[in-house]
């Protein structure tokens, strides 16, 4: 199975819609694709590839998928991947490297991650 871009956008744009999640496609490098889980907005680059579809439906798993609460970052990265290629109309080699190497990244990187979040979390109780 493959799929065209525009196909693709329009999967994106029906979970958008069917959840009231506001998209915004205006960046330009993948890398920095977030999501607003407090505002249920994600910002994405325009979706091209299966590689954007990817990373858009990561970054709906943060809004909509489970376990998006925990205080790890790895749980919620992994779960946000989990949630994206269980609703994804295709899953390809593709994009299963790239969800490896981002939740490898972060299997390096989760402590520091959760600590400065934790500081970040007691200095905001604090003032
Ligand atoms: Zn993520």
């Amino acid at each position: 199975m493959s799929l065209t871009a525009g196909e693709m956008d329009k999967h994106v744009q029906l979970i958008a819609d069917e959840n009231q999640i506001v998209i915004h496609r205006s960046l330009n490098r993948l890398t920095r694709s977030y999501s607003m889980r407090v505002s249920e907005e994600i910002y994405i680059t325009p979706i091209r590839s299966v590689l954007s579809y990817a990373v858009a439906l990561h970054e709906l798993g943060h809004v909509l998928g489970p376990n998006q609460s925990s205080p790890r970052v790895l749980v919620r990265e992994r779960a946000a991947w989990k949630w994206a290629k269980r609703n994804a109309l295709l899953w390809t080699s593709r994009m299963r490297e790239r969800a490896e190497a981002s939740i490898q990244w972060y299997e390096k990187n989760h402590r520091d991650i959760d600590k400065r979040q934790r500081s970040y979390l007691a200095a905001s109780r604090n003032t």
